[in-house]
């Protein structure tokens, strides 16, 4: 597809546009952070801060919400939640945006789809901006992304200085700027240049590439226990994951109403994995640990085809630990390394003893 061009007032003008027709949501300065919340004019956006402090995914499937409310006299009349306004989310950097392309997987991939995420996602456009200025926490390009990714957007914008560099992804990203001008060939390369820029300035420091192969040996390893000691299973990392998609279901009643609720679930809490005969097969703290890390790095891969680490640093920023995943992943890889070494060395010696 073509790539256009747009000031940034022909942006501010487009925003206007689309808070009349449904919500706009976009990172806003919030204290010494910033948050997806709806605005009404572009002027009320921070795009500035490479990442927000929650992923917009809490917009396609939120911390809490409502599925269907009923009458407890009544259950089998169940009135479905309202349907969702259309949508746009704009300034989602590329590793939140990869990190929905995930969720769309998990939630409205292959088999069952989840009716709630679906209609939200369905009525979402997706407007990225690209990275410029890496953080130091960040590390996309570990996992397989890139500053200027495009993966799961309608659109993605490079500000080139002044100007917006305009890329639709889908028809609704194009139908957004196909009367706008053309990027010129300047224009283009001037986008290239930052983004080879972006993703030289990235603190790389993991290679994940055979982390799949060395998970498989991981169950008893005991670095999990070392790895783990710092951890207060608090589940801020959980919380703040772009591609973390763990619920629980509760009915609230209040005299003769009731509704039936969806909120945000974490791995990290001891009752998470409670079976109801009582037996818990996480109970200890580094057991839910290894669950989080073996999530990210070695059962999405089979359950989805992938890991489901984006890269996006917010664990990092956040655990009150001060437990780094690029950390725990390279302590993971030296010792899982040693372990497989051994092993051949053992199988080595007994085939030369047989000999
Ligand atoms: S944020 Fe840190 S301390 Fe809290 S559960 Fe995650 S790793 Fe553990
Ligand atoms: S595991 Fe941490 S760095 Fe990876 S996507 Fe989740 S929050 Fe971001």
């Amino acid at each position: 597809m073509k790539a256009f061009i747009l000031s940034a007032e022909e942006l501010g003008r487009l925003v206007t546009e689309w808070a009349k027709s449904g919500a706009v949501y976009a990172p806003v300065k919030v204290k010494d952070w910033s948050e997806f919340r709806r605005i009404s004019s572009l002027a009320e956006a921070d795009l500035t801060r490479v990442n927000t402090k929650l992923s917009a995914r809490s917009l396609l499937f939120p911390q809490c919400e409502t599925m269907f409310r009923f009458e407890t006299s009544h259950p089998d009349k169940a009135q479905l939640a309202a349907e969702p306004v259309p949508q746009v989310i704009l300034g989602v950097r590329p590793c939140d945006a990869a990190g929905i392309a995930v969720l769309d997987k998990f939630f409205a991939g292959q088999g069952e789809t989840d009716t709630f995420y679906r209609r939200r996602r369905d009525k979402t456009i997706l407007v990225g901006l690209a990275c410029q200025v890496p953080d130091d926490t960040c590390f996309c390009t570990a996992v397989g992304g890139s500053p200027a990714g495009t993966r799961g957007l309608d659109l993605l914008l490079t500000d080139i200085g002044g100007h917006y560099v305009a890329e639709p992804l889908t028809e609704r990203g194009e139908a957004a700027v196909k009367d706008m001008n053309e990027a010129a060939a300047a224009d283009l390369a001037k986008k290239d240049e930052l983004a080879s820029k972006a993703t030289a300035a990235m603190a790389e420091r993991i290679d994940t590439r055979k982390l799949k192969e060395l998970l498989d040996t991981a169950d008893t390893n005991p670095v999990w226990g070392e790895l783990s000691l710092p951890c207060v299973n608090c589940g801020a990392c959980t919380f703040v994951c772009p591609t973390c998609h763990c619920f629980d279901i509760t009915d609230e009643t209040r005299k003769d109403k009731g509704a039936r609720i969806r909120v945000w679930d974490t791995c990290q809490s001891c009752m998470y994995s409670q079976h109801a005969s009582g037996h818990n097969p996480r109970l200890a703290p580094a057991a839910r640990f290894r669950n989080r890390t073996m999530d990210k790095f070695r059962y999405t891969v089979d359950q989805v085809g992938e890991v489901s680490c984006v890269g996006c640093g917010r664990c990092i920023r956040e655990c009150p630990a001060g437990i780094d995943i690029r950390e725990t992943v390279e302590r993971l890889m030296l010792a899982l390394g040693e372990q497989s070494a051994d092993a051949m060395q053992t199988a080595d010696c007994k085939m030369q003893k047989a000999k």
